[in-house]
């Protein structure tokens, strides 16, 4: 069965709208997708609805990433089979999200100083929900600051650019809290893409697995097979799940397309069994679908 449990709309900082990534998953033959957008859990419904008008057979699994600040730096932290309308989870975003319109208007301030006008004004009209770092770049690229979004990036707003971008996001242990608080699963999410030594790696998911986080991510691109088995052991050490996905954001990006993910051993538990374990009607379904194709 092909799934995917990481990917991005353009409620956030992913290129097409819930609808158009329903239609992007059935090209590809995915059965089972997440959406999960940076601090937004609206995109699900709209996709279901699609889903529903064209009675398509695409099995939906509500998802999140929350931006959360850790003892070792900023984080990702992935939530999966989470309610969208439970007010613990949608209070905590919809604070993230004051702060992240703060953030952009900081960063439009740094901007201003360096010369460049009107960042804010941009953002404003490209974000539909969440407005990132991505948006920014975007605007960057089209007054044409930078040639593209990685050299918006390494001038601009990256690690040691020269924007300072605030990280207030909400804690670790919040985050994991509120994901569990609306029913959800907790998932460390790209671990080995934190700029942190093996040892305070280690140290991190010891510290995930403390505040309750239960899966870390596994599998997704750029992960190659020796950082996968050193993941699998501190996975092991501390009694938790896999899970796997694309950290899909744009079609034109081939090594993060949907549904693309380096395989994972069989024998690993994985948060799909988890899902599916919890939702006995989505497994149905599931293996009804997979047996008419
Ligand atoms: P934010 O959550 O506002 O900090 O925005 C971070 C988003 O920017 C990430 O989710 C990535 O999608 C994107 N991003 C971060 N670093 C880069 C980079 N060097 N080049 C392109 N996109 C990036
Ligand atoms: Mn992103
Ligand atoms: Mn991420
Ligand atoms: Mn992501």
């Amino acid at each position: 069965m092909k799934f995917d449990f990481h990917c991005h709309s353009n409620l956030s900082d992913g290129f097409l709208s819930p609808q158009e990534l329903v239609d992007y998953a059935c090209e590809r033959d995915i059965q089972l997708l997440a959406l999960t957008d940076h601090d937004d859990v609206g995109g699900t419904t709209l996709m279901k609805a699609t889903i529903e008008q064209r009675a398509l057979s695409l099995k939906l699994v509500e998802g999140v990433e929350i931006s959360a600040m850790s003892d070792f730096g900023e984080v990702h932290i992935v939530g999966l089979n989470v309610d969208p309308t439970n007010s613990n989870l949608t209070q905590a975003l919809s604070q993230q999200k004051q702060q992240r319109w703060q953030r952009i208007e900081d960063i439009d301030h740094q901007l201003a100083r360096l010369g460049i006008e009107g960042v804010l004004a941009g953002v404003k009209e490209l974000a539909l929900q969440i407005p990132t770092r991505s948006h920014v770049a975007r605007v960057l690229v089209d007054s044409g600051y930078a040639k593209d979004f990685q050299q918006a990036f390494k001038r601009y707003i990256g690690k040691k650019a020269k924007v300072k971008t605030a990280k207030n996001w909400m804690p670790l242990d919040d985050a994991v809290e509120k994901i569990k608080q609306a029913g959800g699963i907790a998932i460390l999410a790209h671990p080995t893409r934190y700029p942190l030594s093996n040892r305070k790696l280690g140290y991190l998911i010891e510290a995930f697995a403390q505040a309750g986080g239960e899966a870390l991510e596994l599998s997704y691109p750029s992960l190659n097979r020796d950082k996968q088995n050193w993941l699998n052991l501190h996975r092991e050490k501390n009694q938790m799940l896999a899970s796997s996905g694309s950290d899909f954001h744009y079609p034109d990006l081939r090594w993060t397309d949907l549904g693309r993910f380096p395989p994972l051993d069989s024998q690993i538990p994985h948060v799909k069994e988890w899902l599916l374990e919890k939702n006995q009607a989505l497994r149905v379904e599931l293996s009804q679908s997979c047996a008419r194709d």
